[in-house]
């Protein structure tokens, strides 16, 4: 009887019987379908007045208002082709301060003077639509009676339509702002810092004469990684329902020590999945790339060429829907969370960073020839600069709950920031600093650097370094410690404005120096060799997973933070530039620590109130099972008395979690709470945790009604 109603066992019966799902358009060619859903820049050229085209492209580059005609003209293109793409309804798609993209759909449909059918899209529409907004994350500052907030038309994203079984909507990318103009959602603040680091690298680019460059963009790769198990082993548990990670379970005979699934080859029903998913992104005009196994069973990565960041990050919010879309229509869930399984890797998304100019180069290639491409070593200092200066925001810009799990925990980097730039790299550096030093002639100087440099630095040696959170990787830095579930425009605002600040300070270093000598090779090494100093401390080429390093960053100053709690902590007394530089104003930078605390404690309390019900309702229901069983039966040992004090062990720390997460309501403070849960509730969650896998390995399996790792991470 029981056997036939454990959900466990049917989920299995369930997988055993899958097959690959076979898509209903096979895709033609990818050049043909690539970006068919997007009302790409070209699609508009096409079909706008040449100067509605023009006026547009000129907003999107630089910012300035668009004109009441123009945005007529605009949205008559976008309702005509969303209409003859069978589109009915459109949306302003924008992202809140909850990690997830947001829309409210209203229909093209409207009724003329004469009660007549018609279909509408006005500029207003276009450019402005007001959500009632009450119910977003704002950190405190509005009440609902207040909750005034409009989202607003953001050009520089192409707008694109979204088909689902039955319609399709057209979806035009927006910010979310408050009546006053305050920011309320991601996108606002990452726009702002991409105009302030393009502010202070046009002004660096002219100081070293160039003449030409019209804008500066940062680009964005963002590589994905996720897990993908069975949907019917997702809905037999709660935990992985609510919290999107086990609480409980963690035994399998096998992990991944045997690193057999990375890079293997890929399941056909996980094949299947990921061919459908780039099928639908090309549609969606998301350039995929790369395709692989993880390191972890059931682990994959995705990762698309990379774009313009504003793009790059509405894409990534693309990426994460298609997959949960397309891996429902395959019997799968798709799991973000950044440690959804103990004991086996965790996830996350790698930012690979660089600059480029309107023409296309790349600040951050070295050439050939790096000693001599000053453009490439002042950026190269700036970044060392920013981040030796606010290497902690950028800490703080990936904390979350999920991804405490991971940071330092020896597989992904640690919680400290420093940065890899390759032996060569450094060594060129110190040339240049040695050389400046030794107050040799500019002309003795560069054939002294030219020599310690033959043949040139070859940039082979950079990406060698896998421990490090942030690495220069030949013509890019990769910032990987940034969360598998989190919207990258966060981390992406405070990584563009923390190097916008280093790029001001060579600025002014840079210009001091050629006020000295007139000469740019002079005040490029010059600077170099003043500045170098105080950057070094964030260089750091060693493991950074070894607990050695933990004890000499703290000696060389860099913040050492360990939880979501602290980061915050430290960002409210050291992320002041970022309203200095007006990347947020005062209060969005307060909102933004309220939000991210309290949505910290908020996800710890329902993992608690989640632990408490799954102890309470499957784990402890099995153990007396199992209990009753060993008691009828004539054989005592030694197990049955270990067993029985695991229960009454668990039994009580549950009582303890109970009461714990009750008396946490009666804490005010958002800093404090944070505090609180993360000394006591968290070690407690960890205790249950090793109370419930004794037991479960140490029932019969037929009376264990969670699906076991074992099944999750290894059937498909
Ligand atoms: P790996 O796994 O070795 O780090 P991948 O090929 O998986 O590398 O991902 C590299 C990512 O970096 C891709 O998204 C790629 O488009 C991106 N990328 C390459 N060059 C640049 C660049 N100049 N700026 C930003 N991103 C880049
Ligand atoms: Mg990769």
């Amino acid at each position: 009887m029981q056997v036939q109603e454990n959900l466990r066992v049917k989920a299995v019966e369930r997988v055993l019987n899958r097959r690959p799902v076979v898509m209903e358009t096979r895709p033609k060619n990818i050049t043909d379908i690539f970006g068919e859903l997007v009302l790409s820049y070209s699609k508009l050229k096409r079909i706008l007045p040449e100067h509605s085209y023009n006026d547009l492209m000129e907003t999107a580059i630089s910012g300035k208002p668009l004109s009441k005609a123009t945005a007529e003209a605009v949205a008559q293109a976008a309702k005509d082709w969303a209409i003859s793409m069978g589109a009915t309804h459109f949306t302003h798609w924008f992202q809140p301060q909850t990690d997830l993209s947001a829309e409210k759909h209203d229909a093209f449909f409207s009724l003329d003077n004469s009660k007549n059918p018609v279909s509408k899209l006005s500029a207003s529409q276009l450019i402005q639509s007001e959500p009632d907004a009450s119910s977003f994350p704002s950190g405190g500052r509005r009440s609902t009676f207040e909750a005034r907030g409009y989202t607003a038309w953001d050009p520089t994203s192409p707008i694109f339509i979204v088909e689902t079984p039955n319609g399709k909507t057209l979806c035009i990318p927006s910010i979310f702002i408050a009546y006053n103009g305050e920011a309320l959602d991601l996108k606002t603040p990452l726009i702002r810092s991409n105009l302030n680091i393009q502010r202070e690298a046009l002004k660096l680019l002219g100081m070293l004469g160039d003449k030409t460059t019209k804008y500066v963009n940062t680009s964005v790769g963002a590589e994905q990684e996720y897990f993908l198990i069975d949907k019917s082993f997702y809905s037999a548990r709660e935990d992985l329902v609510f919290c999107g990670r086990t609480l409980i379970g963690g035994w399998s005979p096998k992990g991944q020590e045997l690193e057999d699934h990375y890079f293997g080859a890929i399941q056909p029903r996980v094949m299947a999945f990921m061919q459908e998913l780039e099928y639908e992104l090309f549609r969606l005009g998301v350039p995929c790339k790369t395709r692989h196994n993880e390191v972890a069973p059931a682990q994959y990565e995705f990762a698309p060429i990379f774009e313009e960041s504003n793009v790059a990050a509405d894409h990534n919010q693309l990426v994460m829907e298609t997959m949960r879309k397309i891996a429902d229509k395959h019997m799968f869930t798709v799991l973000f969370h950044e440690k959804p399984f103990s004991k086996v890797n965790g996830s996350g998304k790698h930012l690979n960073w660089s600059l480029a100019t309107s023409s296309g180069e790349n600040l951050l290639e070295p050439s050939d020839s790096p000693q001599h491409n000053y453009k490439f070593l002042m950026v190269m200092l700036s970044v060392l600069k920013g981040i030796a200066d606010h290497g902690g925001a950028l800490r703080a810009s990936v904390a979350t709950h999920s991804n405490d799990h991971r940071l330092g925990a020896n597989e992904a980097p640690p919680a400290i920031m420093s940065v890899f730039i390759g032996k060569r790299l450094e060594g060129l550096l110190d040339s240049i600093q040695r050389s400046v030093e030794e107050k040799k002639t500019p002309r003795e100087l560069k054939m002294e650097i030219e020599l310690a440099h033959l043949p040139s630095v070859k940039l082979d040696d950079c990406d060698r370094n896998r421990t490090s959170p942030f690495a220069f990787t030949g013509n890019k830095f990769e910032f990987r410690a940034a969360g598998s579930s989190q919207a990258i425009s966060y981390p992406l605002t405070v990584l563009n404005s923390v190097i916008a600040s280093g790029i001001s300070y060579v600025n002014q270093k840079l210009e001091e120096e050629l006020k000295k000598t007139g000469d740019i090779e002079t005040a490029v090494f010059s600077t170099i060799r003043s500045m170098l100093p105080q950057v070094k401390h964030v260089l750091f080429d060693g493991n950074n997973y070894s607990d050695e390093w933990k004890k000499e960053a703290e000696k060389r100053g860099l913040p050492v933070l360990k939880d979501t709690p602290s980061s915050y902590k430290w960002f409210k007394d050291n992320g002041k530039f970022l309203v200095e530089n007006k990347i947020y104003t005062q209060e969005e930078f307060d909102a933004k620590i309220h939000i991210m605390l309290e949505r910290y404690s908020k996800a710890v309390l329902i993992e608690g109130s989640c632990l408490i019900d799954i102890v309470k309702t499957f784990v402890i229901p099995s153990a007396e099972e199992e209990l009753s069983l060993r008691n009828s039966s004539t054989i005592r040992d030694h197990n049955t008395k270990m067993f029985k004090e695991t229960v009454i062990n668990l039994v009580q720390k549950v009582e303890e979690l109970e009461t714990l997460h009750k008396n946490s309501k009666q804490i005010e403070s958002c800093i404090d709470l944070s505090a609180e849960l993360s000394q006591k509730m968290l070690p407690l969650f960890d205790a249950i945790h090793a109370l419930s896998n004794t037991i479960e390995q140490n029932t019969r399996d037929y009376l264990w009604r969670l699906p076991k790792y074992r099944e999750m991470l290894f059937l498909r």
